[in-house]
């Protein structure tokens, strides 16, 4: 049976505004590119036993939440130097300011869209798209 490639929502179903708010690991590495947010390497560079995780920015033992605003990607290393501090008390520096995603982005991000897809979704939602799907 022959199947599309590409299904056009005619339809939009408002998703609440506290499922999209939700911060997953899998979306937040990938709203910061697999890259650690403070020393910049991505995942690709990490040595034997560090891998990815989220930090706090403001610690949660300090009264920090998990929202989007607050949660950064950070290798283990970086994540453990920093402790229960804030950035500037460890000696670290963000690379940029931590912010609430366009979701849709998100779930491009995460799937691998065959070259067709990825055409029309460029040529539907506008160039910018693009940066988020070729990381
Ligand atoms: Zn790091």
């Amino acid at each position: 049976m022959p199947c599309p490639t590409v299904i056009r929502l005619v339809r939009f179903i408002h998703v609440p505004r506290k499922f999209r708010r939700q911060v997953t690991n899998t979306f937040l590495f990938a709203r910061d590119g697999y890259q650690c947010q403070y020393c910049g390497r991505p995942r690709s560079d990490l040595r034997h036993r560090e891998f990815l995780t989220r930090d706090h920015v403001l610690p949660l033992s300090r009264g920090g939440d998990n929202s989007w605003t607050n949660c950064v990607t950070s290798c283990s290393s970086c994540n453990c130097r920093k402790g229960s501090r804030l950035p500037r008390e460890a000696g670290l520096t963000l690379r940029c300011a931590p912010h609430e995603p366009h979701m849709v982005h998100l779930v491009w991000a995460v799937r691998r869209l065959t070259p067709l897809q990825r055409k029309y979704v460029v040529e539907f939602f506008g160039a910018g798209v693009a940066a988020v799907l070729d990381r």
